[in-house]
């Protein structure tokens, strides 16, 4: 399998690669990114409700023909033992006859991105080593990216992480879930500002000559572990398949019947890999694209417009979605358009902060995905009314409900991806079913639902408090550049 351009070839770059080129460097001509040249079909034999994860992720890898060996894709593959469910790290648990939920959070630091990040992290190193290359991976977060990809790298060899996170921006677990990370190659740097500053810095720092030149003397390559990089989407389009097998294992569907499957989405990656699984032939009705109040996809999907004009970040109780520029539609305007529209819409949207689609082409669209978004009150409802019925969801999770409500027909069940795990975001959690008005620490509101629920908390997210803090550096947004070089020489 090679991997071509969204944005058509410029010369200076291939016009095609390999997948470990598009891995190590995710950057293509003008701007753009990786995807396969074209995406291989699923048949009879992906469809097998005792068919186990590690099974199924094998097989689709295999599909893909990466330039990658076996033995370290089985040994990538492993990780997922360390999940709650060794057998199974993506539970499909039943809430209501229609409604089931797939639990992508039983990883690590206890969020989907776990999904992913934990075999490619693997990969990407395992490169590294085999062609005695060192590399720096940068990563900005707004919480749930940096403490997986922290855990997935540390003390991996020819491998250093530098984390970028918004002081003040995350919850207690997120900052303590990477402050505490005591891998040698990894540094975590608080900034002052918020995730855009976070982002923004990263960027200039990769158009840095002054920087470029300190990589070089030091031999040192640079990559990506965000969304961007197309080894993390190919993880994301196996548990897609994975739900509708446990939906035939329990016979509430009969192979070839269509499901919906709805995303809380922000960088549009989990959604791109349900996407993919459809092309492939899963059988998907509709993709529902779940939006908070930042809702540009949601307004991409039902107007076809993308409009930034006007538009701010907002601060949710889904912070994970909290985004104005979703960088993985880009892979689906391809896949729709071809390459040159992709580099016109993609070009209006950096110069004009706008674009439009066509009718037909939106039509298009709309043939795949539905979108709703949801407001923080609405969040708060949902978590309190699932609660009562006995299903504790974070807020990101909840605002799936939405499409649940308004998007649905009856007789067809619906997946939705729950993505992080309550703990992350407990005094939002607390808020919803607390009668108090209290504003509770993270600390307060995990014990708070511990009793009030029963729940179990995993050690990984009750002793964050007791461990010691490793990583101090909190600095003005002028200063990372410093703080960085500091770090890798
Ligand atoms: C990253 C994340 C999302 C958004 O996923 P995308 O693939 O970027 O759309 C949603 N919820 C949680 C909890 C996340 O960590």
């Amino acid at each position: 399998m090679k991997f071509i351009e969204t944005r058509g070839n410029e010369s200076g770059f291939a016009s095609e690669v390999t997948f470990s080129d598009a891995i190590l460097s995710p950057g293509a001509s003008y701007g753009g990114l990786y995807v396969p040249k074209e995406l291989p079909a699923l048949d009879g034999s992906f469809f097998d409700g005792d068919l186990a994860y590690e099974e199924l992720a094998k097989k689709l890898i295999e599909l893909f023909d990466i330039d990658i060996e076996k033995g370290v894709i089985d040994e990538a593959l492993n990780l997922y033992k360390k999940f709650d469910d060794p057998q199974n790290p993506a539970p499909l648990v039943a809430v209501k006859d229609d409604l089931f939920v797939l639990e992508l959070y039983h990883g690590p630091t206890r969020a989907f991105k776990d999904m992913a990040l934990q075999p490619f992290g693997f990969i990407l190193s395992h490169l590294a080593q085999a062609l005695d290359q060192k590399y720096l991976i940068l990563a900005a977060t707004s919480g749930d990216t940096g403490p997986a990809t922290l855990e997935s790298f540390k003390d991996r060899e020819n491998i250093q992480v530098a984390c970028l996170y918004p002081s003040g921006g995350t919850s207690d677990v997120q900052r303590l879930q990477m402050v505490t990370e005591d891998g040698k190659n990894l540094k975590v740097i608080g900034i002052k500002g918020d995730f855009d500053d976070a982002q923004n810095a990263l960027k200039s720092l990769l158009n840095s000559e002054a920087f470029k030149a300190k990589l070089e003397e030091s031999s040192i390559s640079l990559s990506a572990a965000n969304s961007v990089n197309f080894g993390r989407i190919l993880f994301q389009i196996i548990y897609h398949i994975h739900a509708y097998n446990q939906l035939l294992k329990i016979a509430k569907i009969q192979m070839g019947d269509k499901i919906y499957i709805t995303i809380p989405s922000g960088n549009f990656g989990n959604a791109l890999g349900a996407y993919y699984a459809k092309k492939m032939g899963l059988p998907v009705k509709k993709i529902l694209i779940a939006s908070n109040a930042n809702n540009v996809l949601k307004e991409l999907i039902t107007k076809g417009i993308y409009d930034l004009r006007d538009k701010t970040l907002k601060n949710t109780y889904s912070p994970a979605m909290d985004i104005l520029k979703s960088s993985n539609i880009e892979r689906v305007l391809f896949d729709l358009f071809g390459a040159s529209r992709t580099k016109e819409l993609m070009e209006s949207l950096n110069h004009q902060n706008y674009y439009a689609l066509r009718e037909d082409e939106l039509a298009k669209l709309q043939e795949i995905f539905d979108a709703v978004d949801s407001s923080d009150a609405y969040v708060l409802e949902v978590i309190k009314s699932y609660a009562e019925c006995g299903y504790i969801m974070d807020p990101h999770t909840a605002t799936c409900i939405k499409a649940y409500e308004r998007l649905k027909s009856k007789e067809i069940p619906m997946v939705i991806c729950s993505t992080a795990e309550w703990t992350k975001f407990a005094p939002t959690m607390a808020k919803a079913l607390s009668s108090s008005d209290k504003q509770m620490s993270d600390k307060e509101a995990l014990e708070f639902m511990k009793e009030r629920y029963n729940l179990k908390i995993s050690d990984k997210i009750s002793s964050l408090f007791d461990k010691k803090v490793i990583h101090n550096t909190v600095v003005e947004k002028e200063m990372i550049n410093d703080e960085i070089i500091k770090f890798i020489s």
